[in-house]
């Protein structure tokens, strides 16, 4: 059975660590293994990727993905190139392929199975944002740079008495914003699940600074608001700190993949071993309740993951509420 893999959309650490334990799993249980490059793109026009259990060492301790990724608006809007893509693929004599990405290449994904092109789909992105699974590869690599991120900008808001709006990456999902801002003791969020009390928000703000407290921090997800928008409006509010902002950008997706991500990588792959074994394609491979879980991709597609209240809830109270 020859399986062909792909990195696709946006990159997430931990894309490196999962093409390695993949290519070898199959290797090692028979099965033939090919890549293309750069995401549905690369079959489009047929860059192959040679992928032997050699030359997948020294990834575990890399970010990006050697496969590449791309942006490839062109599959998604025209049936045409969907259809070249299952041809390239037929030519190629793959049986099966594995996706790795995101939203968007799981949408990909399942449209080519309706082309009668067998599937299997590996969450990886940083926001955790996918039906089906509990973790999403990166995110773990993702909250650790940011976390990293705002504890450094905390020790000079502090000795200047500032307050900082520090912008996260989350277009959809306020999970990464929510995350840190538990983990760095924020005052607060801006998200795209919930409406943010900015009043309330301002009197917090206001009472810590006359309290003395030298230093305020909250993190807006880029789905919500820019950093700048929060900025105006809080300045607006006389909340009594010196406000500054900071766009962490794109050092989110990259950096050595943390313990848990590549774990992660290796239970995906291992799922992914599982699913070939039982013949169960056209499934989104994730992790539920600590166990390796199937999702079929249609309904993967159809449902939205939701960001849990108790986690939005936490960044401002202890309470345990039932
Ligand atoms: P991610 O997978 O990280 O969410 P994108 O949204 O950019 O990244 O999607 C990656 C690729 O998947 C796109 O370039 C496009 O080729 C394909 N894709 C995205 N959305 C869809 C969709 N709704 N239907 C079919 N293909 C899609």
């Amino acid at each position: 059975m020859k399986i062909a893999i792909i990195t696709s959309g946006g990159d997430s650490p931990g894309m490196n660590p999962l093409i390695r334990y993949l290519t070898r799993a199959l290797i090692e249980n028979g099965y033939e293994v090919m890549g293309y490059r750069s995401g549905y793109k690369g079959i489009a026009y047929r860059e192959k990727y040679h992928l032997t259990y050699d030359n997948v060492a020294g990834l575990l301790k890399m970010g990006g993905t050697i496969l590449g990724t791309s942006r490839f608006p062109e599959f998604k809007d025209n049936p045409a190139v969907r259809e070249h893509v299952k041809n390239i693929l037929r030519e190629d004599k793959v049986d099966v392929l594995v996706v790795i990405g995101g939203d968007g290449s799981l949408r990909g994904a399942y449209d080519l199975t309706r082309l009668g092109v067998k599937c299997i789909v590996l969450p990886a992105s940083i926001d955790n944002d996918i039906y089906g699974t509990d973790e999403t590869l990166g995110m773990h690599t993702a909250l650790s740079t940011i976390q990293d991120a705002v504890d450094k900008i905390k020790d000079t808001a502090s000795s200047h008495d500032r307050a900082f709006i520090i912008e996260v990456m989350g277009h959809r999902s306020g999970f990464l914003a929510v995350s840190a801002a538990i983990a760095t003791g924020a005052e607060g969020v801006f998200i795209p699940e919930v409406e943010t009390d900015v009043d309330e928000l301002a009197t917090r703000l206001r009472k810590r600074y006359e309290e003395g407290r030298r230093n305020s921090i909250i993190i807006v997800a880029e789905g919500k608001a820019s950093a700048r928008e929060v900025a105006e409006l809080l300045k607006s509010k006389n909340i009594g700190y010196d406000i500054r902002i900071s766009v962490l950008g794109h050092i989110q997706r990259g950096g050595i993949p943390v313990f848990h991500d590549r774990l992660l990588a290796f239970r995906l792959a291992m799922g992914t071993l599982k699913a070939l074994s039982q013949k169960t394609f056209n499934v989104l491979v994730g992790i539920k309740k600590d166990d390796i879980a199937f999702t079929p991709l249609e309904k993967a597609v159809k449902n939205k993951k939701t960001l849990s209240q108790f986690l939005i809830n936490s960044v401002y109270t202890f309470k345990w509420e039932d």
